[in-house]
């Protein structure tokens, strides 16, 4: 068993924004260790590979050994947490928007393994209107994208952008 309080805050992060980063900072003082992992969405489009997301995450946090950083893809989020030996999914809560989504997969997820339970934190009300959809549209229409993600967020969203339009 192991004893440590480990936590798995799974998703997209296409690109990593402000309410992200909120998440994980106030799940750093919940639980002793902390997975982020960045998952393969095939419902959503996205602009940045699994490894530019990995590498952004990686840039914003400092090393911590209480923080991991990882990825996965073909297999559930289940059978992820449990080789990890974790026993929380931790997810945000925006919006009531945000709940129907997290509802049908939490009780998905309990269904598939009833010893895991997933704990959401509600956004802070700051960042409650941030998400990487937003971010992206922002920042492709010339937008700032200050106090919604790190400067090395937009920075590299503005240069694979700058590519894209010379293609
Ligand atoms: P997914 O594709 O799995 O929804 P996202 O990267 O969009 O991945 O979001 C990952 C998690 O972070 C989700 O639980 C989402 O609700 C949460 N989240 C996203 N933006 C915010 C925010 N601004 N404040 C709080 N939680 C957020």
């Amino acid at each position: 068993m192991n004893d440590l309080l480990t936590a798995v805050y799974p998703g997209s992060f296409d690109p990593p924004t402000e309410g992200h980063i909120n998440i994980i900072e106030r799940g750093l003082k919940v639980f002793d260790k902390l997975i982020v992992v960045v998952a393969v969405n095939s419902a959503k489009k996205t602009i940045f590979t699994i490894e530019e997301r990995i590498d952004l995450l990686k840039k914003i946090f400092k090393k911590n050994s209480r923080l991991e950083i990882d990825s996965f893809e073909d297999t559930l989020l289940v059978n992820y947490v449990r080789s990890k030996r974790a026993q929380v999914i931790l997810r945000g809560l925006r919006t009531v928007k945000d709940y129907e989504y997290e509802f049908q997969m939490a009780l998905a997820n309990k269904q598939l393994a009833p010893e895991l339970e997933t704990v959401f934190m509600m956004t802070e009300s700051r960042y409650s209107h941030i998400s990487s959809s937003l971010i992206k549209e922002i920042l492709e229409l010339g937008g700032s994208g200050a106090g919604m993600v790190p400067q090395i967020v937009e920075k590299t969203v503005e240069k694979i952008l700058e590519e894209k339009r010379k293609k």
